[in-house]
């Protein structure tokens, strides 16, 4: 099983003690999963792994037939992680293939 936090839980613990980060993420993990034992964990982090500033709406068309996706359109504020937007960008793309 993952269990990925969303970008606030995630910048708000940042520089916390990792042991301590992955027994709250553990019990959040719990909150969601009623009735799951956890045997063992591991924490992951990466600080840059998400885009800070993106792009209001799915995509970019460039030039005629000529589109840019990706995880940095969407929206942060919103809290979809990167992989979520990048995936909704490129869907939103094909919609626009699919009309032209
Ligand atoms: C270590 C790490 C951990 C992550 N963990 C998570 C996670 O747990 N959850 C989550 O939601 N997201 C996570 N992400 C973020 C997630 O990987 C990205 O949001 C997602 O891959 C973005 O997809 P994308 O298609 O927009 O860009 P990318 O996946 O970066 O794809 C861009 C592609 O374009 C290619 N490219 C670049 N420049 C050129 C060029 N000039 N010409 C041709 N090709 C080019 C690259 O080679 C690459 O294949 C993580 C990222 C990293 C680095």
């Amino acid at each position: 099983m993952v269990g990925l936090a969303n970008p606030r839980w995630s910048a708000r613990r940042f520089d916390a003690d990792a042991s301590v980060t992955e027994a709250e993420l553990v019990v959040e993990l719990r909150e969601v999963v009623r009735g799951l034992s956890v045997s063992n964990s591991i924490l992951k982090r990466w600080r840059y792994a998400n885009a800070t500033h993106v792009l209001a709406g799915g995509f970019l068309e460039l030039a005629e037939r000529c589109w840019v996706a990706g995880d940095g359109f969407g929206s942060v504020a919103g809290e979809n992680n990167g992989v979520e937007r990048a995936v909704r960008s490129a869907l939103s793309v094909a919609a626009a293939i699919q009309v032209t």
